[in-house]
């Protein structure tokens, strides 16, 4: 990561968004509510200040927090900074407590947002406001949002049915989030970037069947909302 030049910032920004609404929040939110999120919103925007942020607090209901060595990501305050328009699906090429543990390890150098377990628990590691690295590409790295899973990508046995469901209802809430549309343009693996050397989630990884998935658990969440 960091190979290439940083494009403009602007270019990336997204003007006029709604606010960010953390985890499950939104279909509870009336609109008096929302007006005061937008304020809120232009507030943060001013020089220098940051949206607020509480140790241990997830962008996913559903995720439990586990801090990543701030080595491995680094601050910053999407989806204002930088907007947020891509999911990049990983495999580990480990166990979870194994991935759990290098992106702990400031040597690592590198780090993604959530992984999901074999069970389906899904473990957060860095905020979604953060750039995580993850996809070895400095400008995909800025608008995306990082998914792990544990396994090997020569082991399709390690891509279970609780694998592909909770990592699917865990996209389709980021792509609800941040307005990404569920295609395999937005939704890509990682060794779709650009410049990787890296070949996950690999050929067993059942994109016809994950995408079906997110889009019925997009759809939902839409439903949740009226
Ligand atoms: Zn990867």
């Amino acid at each position: 990561m960091g190979a290439r030049r940083a494009k403009d910032k602007d270019a990336d920004r997204r003007i006029g968004r709604r606010a960010l609404l953390i985890g499950g929040t939104a279909a509870a939110v009336g609109s008096a509510v929302l007006a005061r999120d937008e304020l809120a919103r232009l507030w943060y925007r001013a020089p220098g200040v940051r949206k607020p942020r509480k140790e241990g607090e997830v962008d996913y209901a559903g995720a439990r927090w586990v801090a990543a060595s701030d080595a491995n990501w680094r601050l910053a305050d999407r989806p204002d900074d930088y907007g947020i328009d891509m999911v990049i699906i990983h495999v580990t090429q480990g166990s979870f407590d194994s991935a759990v543990k290098v992106f702990q390890d400031p040597g690592h150098g590198a780090a993604a947002h959530y992984i999901v377990r074999k069970d389906g628990h899904v473990t957060q590691m860095i905020r979604e406001l953060d750039v995580a690295y993850h996809a070895g590409n400095r400008d995909y790295n800025e608008r995306s949002v990082g998914i792990e899973h544990e396994g090997f990508v020569d082991r399709p046995e390690d891509f279970t049915d609780e694998m592909y469901e909770a990592s699917a209802r865990l996209t389709a809430r980021v792509c609800a989030r941040y307005d990404i549309p569920v295609d395999r343009e937005h939704i890509l693996g990682h060794v779709e970037v650009p410049g990787t050397d890296h070949t996950d989630p690999g050929e067993h990884w059942d994109w016809d069947r994950y995408m079906k998935l997110v889009t019925q658990a997009r759809t939902a969440v839409a439903a949740s909302r009226t």
